[in-house]
């Protein structure tokens, strides 16, 4: 392909709203436009790496078993009402009308159709399992698009349901998306990591995300160099700490803190850091009040809570603090809280001299001894990981690293299989629920994850695998005959070998072609100039490596193969 036939548009300077690297480098190579907030339009130089991770995502799933369908974007309420989506999903689903009224939604994911469409045709245990995937647009009302092609309103997805006979069906389905996402992430050039995620409180027994690790994510993940656990943040277990430091003999004092109610004023207050503080939080779950305690400065993970109450938690209004407590938002604490369950963070064991509320307007309590004054039969693991905190299966301790997810894989169980009538008749002729799976991967951020994992000051560094074209051709003076029939000679030595070639042919400077040659990211360039005319070789460089080779045009196809086995 001829530079000149195709529509490359790279920029000089970094656009503005561009905070990431891949959000800069794909507006300033000219892989894709802003239309509005959160909508990209693909250009040819993007769309061909598009297609290629899609190609690559294709063939994996072929190869595990799933079968390719293509199901509407726009969905009836009717499906979603079934599920109890319809006023769940949030602000996040967008909404509209037919003409005559009838209610649809953009498709935000596809378990409602995907659930109805194996209801109407599968009836008995012979037709499973099944595994169904489509590679479609999704559209999410994210309130904040940010990022470009990161976090967009409209974004290309590869979403997968597996339905099967039994759990040890859909664990073995599971385990076949696991092992097809390992090898699509390898074969894209990500180094993708599987860490445990949170399943909800609502249904869901296993869950991994398929992280890239980049300073740029927008998840945090802890870690254990000593173990290689790794998890979601917001579902990662924290070990029990060591043993309790050696408490305060300092008498139990009361202090006047009028007004005072925030950790953060207190603090100042009492001129001690947010870890001397037992923070004290009341949650309402399924309708019955507890009392959580956490170091003031931890965050107390609700779904780690949910799951010890068997309810979701939510914190509890003015109203029911003052009944619990005895005293308004913000004066909480454990010394003489009865007739309430109290659930005590790992981390308020670490509390040697504390300072919490006093249950009274107005009034705090400093040189807490918690094992004196109000003592806990059993600390528990409630708080968001943070870094330093004990690894939850060796004694290591875990570290937060910041990550892009690429993919999600999640055992849903039968929620949406009961809900929406996916049933078969079992060897016995019951009537028995598929239990299904579901795989995500972000196809458009795939693309833009491997820019930020392959990418330097100068531009992209393009994976063979997944590059836009294999070798750029530089013709330096292309209005000289000899160096265009060296291009030429070159284009059908290398097209001989199946290689995807972008000459470059403008009659820019020698300058603004390195530079976008750079930019673009293609991994083998090769240019004929004055040096070639005066020598007859070409000089043939990988753009991830800052080697120079010059050879003569017919070791040029094997060099070329060669380089692109190291990209
Ligand atoms: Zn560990």
């Amino acid at each position: 392909m001829k530079w000149t036939n195709t529509l490359i548009s790279t920029q000089r300077d970094d656009p503005q709203e561009a905070e990431i690297p891949s959000h800069r480098l794909m507006l300033r190579a000219g892989l894709m436009r802003k239309l509005a907030s959160g909508l990209y339009t693909w250009l040819p130089l993007g769309l061909k790496v598009l297609r290629k991770v899609e190609t690559i995502v294709r063939e994996e799933m072929d190869r595990a078993g799933a079968l390719e369908i293509l199901m509407p974007i726009l969905q009836p309420r009717e499906l979603w009402e079934k599920s109890g989506r319809w006023e769940a999903m949030g602000p996040i689903m967008l909404r509209s009308q037919t003409h005559g009224g009838r209610e649809l939604a953009l498709g935000p994911t596809h378990e409602e159709v995907v659930t109805d469409l194996v209801a109407r045709e599968i009836s008995s245990y012979r037709q499973l399992p099944v595994n169904l995937y489509q590679i479609n647009t999704k559209f999410r009302d994210e309130i904040r698009p940010r990022f470009g092609v990161m976090r967009s309103r409209e974004f290309i997805m590869k979403d997968g349901y597996s339905f099967d006979l039994d759990e040890a069906g859909a664990d073995r389905s599971y385990r076949l998306m696991y092992q097809a996402y390992e090898r699509i992430f390898r074969r894209c050039g990500l180094e993708a990591m599987a860490v445990e995620a949170d399943t909800g409180v609502m249904g869901g027994k296993e869950s991994h995300e398929f992280m890239v690790p980049a300073e740029t994510g927008e998840d945090a993940i802890a870690v254990c160099p000593a173990c290689g656990y790794a998890a979601n943040v917001e579902q990662a277990a924290i070990g029990a700490g060591s043993s309790a430091p050696e408490r305060t003999a300092e008498k139990l004092e009361e202090v006047a803190t009028p007004g005072l109610r925030t950790v953060e004023e207190l603090s100042g207050f009492f001129s001690a850091p947010p870890s001397r503080f037992i923070k004290t939080l009341i949650y309402l779950a399924g309708g019955k009040p507890a009392a959580v305690l956490i170091r003031g400065d931890r965050e107390v993970n609700e779904s780690k809570l949910a799951r010890r109450l068997g309810a979701a938690a939510v914190l509890a209004d003015g109203e029911t603090i003052r009944a619990v407590t005895g005293a308004p938002l913000g004066f909480a604490g454990p010394v003489g809280l009865t007739g309430v369950e109290v659930l005590a963070d790992y981390s308020v064991a670490a509390v040697a001299d504390g300072i919490t509320g006093g249950n009274r307007e107005d009034l705090h309590l400093r040189h807490v001894n918690i094992d004196r004054d109000c003592p806990i039969p059993e600390y528990l693991d409630l708080a968001i990981a943070a870094a330093g905190d004990r690894c939850p299966s060796c004694s290591g301790n875990l570290a937060i690293r910041r990550g892009i997810e690429v993919g999600h894989v999640f055992k849903l169980g039968t929620k949406y299989s009961r809900s929406l009538g996916a049933v078969f008749n079992d060897e016995r002729g019951e009537e028995q629920p598929a239990i299904m799976g579901c795989y995500g991967i972000g196809v458009s951020r795939t693309v833009a994850a491997i820019i930020e994992q392959h990418h330097d000051e100068k531009g992209i560094i393009w994976p063979a695998a997944v590059a836009p074209y294999q070798v750029l051709l530089l013709a330096l003076a292309p209005d000289r005959p000899e160096v265009a029939a060296a291009a030429e000679d070159l284009t059908v030595r290398l097209s001989g070998r199946g290689l995807d070639l972008l000459y470059d042919d403008r009659s820019a400077s020698a300058g603004v072609k390195f530079n976008d040659a750079d930019l673009i990211g293609i991994p083998v360039r090769l240019t004929v100039g004055k040096k070639f005319l005066q020598t007859g070789l070409v000089e043939v460089k990988a753009r991830n490596s800052d080697e120079l080779h010059a050879v003569p045009p017919e070791e040029v196809p094997d060099l070329v193969e060669r380089l692109l086995g190291q990209a």
